[in-house]
Protein backbone atom coordinates (compact mmCIF):
# COMPACT_ATOMS: atom_id res chain seq x y z
CA UNK A 1 0.00 0.00 0.00
CA UNK A 2 1.15 3.32 -0.88
CA UNK A 3 -1.01 5.18 0.90
CA UNK A 4 -3.85 5.60 3.59
CA UNK A 5 -6.19 7.25 5.31
CA UNK A 6 -5.19 8.17 8.58
CA UNK A 7 -7.75 6.46 10.21
CA UNK A 8 -8.19 3.26 8.07
CA UNK A 9 -6.19 1.21 9.87
CA UNK A 10 -3.88 0.67 6.72
CA UNK A 11 -0.35 2.31 6.19
CA UNK A 12 2.10 2.86 3.64
CA UNK A 13 3.81 -0.75 2.56
CA UNK A 14 1.12 -2.87 4.35
CA UNK A 15 0.39 -5.68 1.80
CA UNK A 16 -3.38 -5.88 0.32
CA UNK A 17 -5.50 -7.51 -1.80
CA UNK A 18 -8.61 -6.18 -2.47
CA UNK A 19 -12.09 -7.88 -2.63
CA UNK A 20 -13.31 -8.48 -5.93
CA UNK A 21 -17.50 -8.40 -5.57
CA UNK A 22 -19.53 -5.56 -4.54
CA UNK A 23 -23.03 -5.77 -3.74
CA UNK A 24 -25.48 -4.78 -6.35
CA UNK A 25 -26.94 -1.21 -6.30
CA UNK A 26 -30.83 -2.05 -5.04
CA UNK A 27 -29.35 -4.51 -2.87
CA UNK A 28 -30.82 -8.32 -2.24
CA UNK A 29 -31.52 -9.42 0.72
CA UNK A 30 -28.24 -11.04 0.89
CA UNK A 31 -26.40 -7.96 0.24
CA UNK A 32 -27.93 -5.87 2.10
CA UNK A 33 -27.25 -7.97 4.87
CA UNK A 34 -22.97 -7.59 3.91
CA UNK A 35 -23.12 -10.86 2.28
CA UNK A 36 -22.84 -9.77 -1.24
CA UNK A 37 -21.02 -13.51 -2.32
CA UNK A 38 -24.26 -14.50 -1.73
CA UNK A 39 -26.22 -12.15 -3.92
CA UNK A 40 -29.57 -13.59 -4.94
CA UNK A 41 -30.52 -11.71 -7.88
CA UNK A 42 -27.20 -11.60 -9.96
CA UNK A 43 -26.70 -7.64 -9.86
CA UNK A 44 -23.70 -7.38 -7.92
CA UNK A 45 -20.92 -6.24 -9.60
CA UNK A 46 -16.97 -7.43 -9.83
CA UNK A 47 -13.86 -5.34 -10.16
CA UNK A 48 -12.58 -6.75 -13.30
CA UNK A 49 -14.99 -8.89 -14.10
CA UNK A 50 -18.00 -7.09 -14.15
CA UNK A 51 -19.27 -4.12 -14.66
CA UNK A 52 -16.29 -2.39 -12.80
CA UNK A 53 -12.42 -1.66 -13.43
CA UNK A 54 -10.30 -4.35 -12.21
CA UNK A 55 -7.28 -4.29 -10.30
CA UNK A 56 -4.93 -5.05 -13.34
CA UNK A 57 -2.83 -1.67 -13.11
CA UNK A 58 0.75 -0.96 -11.48
CA UNK A 59 -1.64 1.31 -8.54
CA UNK A 60 -5.50 1.71 -7.90
CA UNK A 61 -7.55 2.80 -5.11
CA UNK A 62 -9.89 0.72 -2.84
CA UNK A 63 -12.01 1.59 -0.58
CA UNK A 64 -10.75 0.86 3.20
CA UNK A 65 -13.93 -1.64 3.53
CA UNK A 66 -12.57 -3.83 0.61
CA UNK A 67 -9.04 -3.95 1.62
CA UNK A 68 -7.67 -6.96 3.31
CA UNK A 69 -4.46 -7.18 5.06
CA UNK A 70 -1.93 -9.97 4.07
CA UNK A 71 0.85 -11.16 6.24
CA UNK A 72 3.77 -9.62 5.69
CA UNK A 73 5.55 -12.78 5.43
CA UNK A 74 3.62 -14.00 2.57
CA UNK A 75 4.65 -11.37 0.16
CA UNK A 76 3.50 -11.49 -3.77
CA UNK A 77 2.36 -15.01 -2.53
CA UNK A 78 -0.10 -12.87 -1.10
CA UNK A 79 -2.00 -12.16 -4.79
CA UNK A 80 -3.30 -15.72 -4.41
CA UNK A 81 -5.63 -15.13 -1.50
CA UNK A 82 -8.51 -14.02 -3.56
CA UNK A 83 -8.65 -17.23 -5.74
CA UNK A 84 -7.86 -19.53 -2.74
CA UNK A 85 -10.99 -17.90 -1.17
CA UNK A 86 -13.01 -19.00 -4.16
CA UNK A 87 -11.57 -22.63 -3.59
CA UNK A 88 -12.38 -22.44 0.00
CA UNK A 89 -15.90 -21.21 -0.71
CA UNK A 90 -16.14 -24.05 -3.56
ZN1 LIG B 1 -27.46 -8.91 -4.20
Amino acid sequence: MVEAPHDSGFGPGDLVVGVVRRPDPEPCGACAHGEFDMCRNGRYRERGIKGLDGYGAELWCLETGYAVRIDADLGLAGVLMEPTSVVAKA
